[in-house]
């Protein structure tokens, strides 16, 4: 990486470049004296080279460096020397440059935290100096390995034929999904753009211009209530196809995410396993099962029902899960399991246990209620062996499952089922349509409304919307969704229909979505696509539980920039020309 300001870079030179004379350029990582010689570690983006200063022979020089600092930016000319005590953990690690040039190209105050792979800095310190957290190795490191994801998917997408096409950031509100993010109208008073949520009715809008196959790694925006690690603006892989089948797409999209490992983690994908939404809610309690461990959830209705115990009796589902090897469990374990379900994040009332002990024996907390008959048709029924713990939640069906599908995570947390570095890869297929929202009263569309219906089901859309199944899958990586996607209605009558089911009115929907049904009548081709969360994508693949540290500047849990201090108010005079009301002091 020679420049005119540099011979090097400060991670290129090894025991072959000796006596050679070089120039280096880079930030100060590390000052230190050792009897009669200084050394620093000159670092930039691709290493650390040490330096060294000799008191004796260069008191000049030496004398020049005293007042150097961490951070400062120099540049050094000087000869590349064999190192007496070698550093075998870094390339460079064999040689020192003797310098006998040296140029200060910019000071550096005192950096608020340490600039090291373990910083001191805490998350919203580090966020006000981005710029001083992507010097260190670590963050630095993220930034690099997305760039080389992004490599590898506009290869690869390109390679299959995919064309790769911007579309606009300005766009209508449409009241469905999460909520948007508006920019007021100068030309047009009163009226508000909206930033995209994601590009769904322009890559189909593409399919119907004849694109057949469309991808875009893009900026999308929504306006969604605090969770931690979401962020305000994220990037997705967006991608569209003409004339699929949701095989087709499945097909293709193995490809992608195979090609993905194998290029930037180096491993083989050899199977990605499918499993319905049904499936995957009844053995698992989630639609992104982490499936890297065992543990499904085991039915206990029919076993545990008919007896004197009045909470799995008013139950609608009552379901256990099965902790190999867990039976000798303490009192105190067994406590903080019970107080892990009662959290209000997990919001359970109560757990129910049954140790199958090596002798036979069933120990439960239910033993009031049931016999060791009881107990051994329920360890028959999970198919738990001596030395097994049995974990059983009883209560409305869907909150049971979330609730045990909480501790099945925290059982797999506890006995290293979860392993980093090990990749479960599973497509979820024949997600419901419709979901039912009791407060609102009405049905919304699970996936996104333009998704169709399975065929099969078509017929049924008014007078059973809850029972139609659409062609949508997820894909899921260790228990995280990764994308999501679905094969698309290209009909207008059918969206209309669609639209009608989820409480717009004919002139609503013509009104919002016109547009896109109008496109509908001049030979839309069937289509389908999926859409990859990017950043997610980056921290599954590295093991990381942030997408933040791979985002350059991320905003924080409120959604704010530390570093800009955005949002902020704007003046009366821009407030003015936008036709909005004036600052109020
Ligand atoms: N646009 C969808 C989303 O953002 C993905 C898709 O259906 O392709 O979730």
């Amino acid at each position: 990486m020679k420049t005119s300001l540099r011979t090097h870079t400060c991670g290129e030179l090894n025991a072959q470049h000796i006596n050679e004379k070089v120039t280096l350029c880079g930030w100060i990582q590390k000052i230190r004296k050792l009897g009669g010689m200084t050394f620093i570690d000159l670092r930039d983006r691709y290493g650390i080279t040490q330096l060294a200063f000799n008191n004796d022979t260069d008191p000049d020089l030496c004398k020049q460096i005293e007042r150097f600092g961490r951070e400062w930016v120099i540049t050094v000319s000087g000869t590349v020397t064999e190192r007496y005590s070698k550093n075998k953990n870094i390339p460079t690690g064999d040689i020192e440059i003797l310098v006998s040039e040296i140029e200060v190209l910019n000071e550096s105050l005192v950096p608020p935290f340490t600039i090291e792979d373990d910083s001191d800095g805490g998350d919203e310190l580090r966020m006000k100096y981005r710029y001083l957290d992507l010097r260190r190795n670590v963050v630095k490191n993220n930034l690099l390995f997305r760039h080389q994801l992004g490599i590898a998917i506009r290869n690869y997408m390109n390679h299959i034929g995919f064309v790769e096409i911007e579309t606009p950031f300005l766009v209508n509100s449409t009241p469905e999904g999460a909520r948007d993010f508006v920019v007021p109208s100068r030309l047009n008073h009163g009226e508000f753009y909206a930033l995209p949520q994601s590009p769904q009715t322009f890559k189909q809008l593409l399919m119907a211009a004849g694109f057949d196959r469309y991808f875009q790694i893009v900026k999308c925006f929504r306006d969604e209530d605090l969770r931690s690690d979401r962020q305000p603006e994220f990037t997705q892989i967006d991608c569209e196809m003409s004339f699929i089948s949701q095989e087709d797409i499945l097909n293709t999209f193995e490809g992608l995410i195979k090609y993905i490992f194998q290029t930037t983690k180096n491993i083989e994908i050899t199977d990605i396993e499918r499993i319905t939404y049904a499936d995957a809610m009844k053995f698992y309690g989630s639609d992104k099962p982490d499936a890297r461990f065992d543990m499904r959830f085991v039915e206990l209705n029919n076993v545990l029902q008919h007896k004197e115990f009045k909470v799995f009796n008013d139950a609608e589902l009552v379901v256990g899960i099965v902790a190999k090897g867990c039976a000798d469990y303490s009192r105190k374990q067994l406590d903080e399991l019970t107080n892990f379900v009662k959290r209000p994040q997990v919001g359970a009332t109560g757990l129910v246990y049954v140790q199958c002990q090596a002798d036979g024996h069933f120990k439960s907390s239910v033993d009031k209620f049931y016999e060791q008959a009881d107990l051994q048709v329920v360890a028959k029924q999970c198919d738990a062996k001596e030395g097994d713990l049995i974990l059983i939640m009883a209560g409305k069906k869907e909150k049971a499952q979330k609730q045990l599908c909480e501790l099945r995570l925290e059982m797999g947390n506890r006995l290293g089922l979860r392993k980093a570095g090990e990749y479960k890869i599973l497509w979820v297929i024949d997600f419901p349509l419709l979901e039912w929202d009791d407060e609102t009263e009405r049905f919304y569309a699970k996936h996104h409304p333009f998704t169709a219906p399975k065929p099969e089901h078509e017929a049924i859309l008014e007078s059973d919307p809850a029972a139609v199944n659409a062609n949508a899958y997820d894909l899921v990586i260790n228990g995280t969704e990764i994308g999501g996607g679905s094969i698309r209605i290209h009909n207008k009558e059918l969206q209309k229909r669609m639209f009608k089911v989820l409480g717009f009115s004919d002139e609503e929907a013509q009104k919002q979505f016109g547009f896109l049904m109008n496109a509908f009548q001049y030979g839309a081709p069937p289509h389908g696509g999926i859409a990859f969360g990017f950043d997610r994508m980056c921290s599954v693949l590295c093991n990381s539980d942030s997408i933040r540290d791979f985002i350059a500047f991320p905003k924080n849990n409120a959604a704010r920039d530390m570093m800009l201090n955005a949002p902020t108010r704007i003046s009366d005079l821009q407030l003015k020309e936008l036709g909005l009301p004036l600052n109020e002091n």
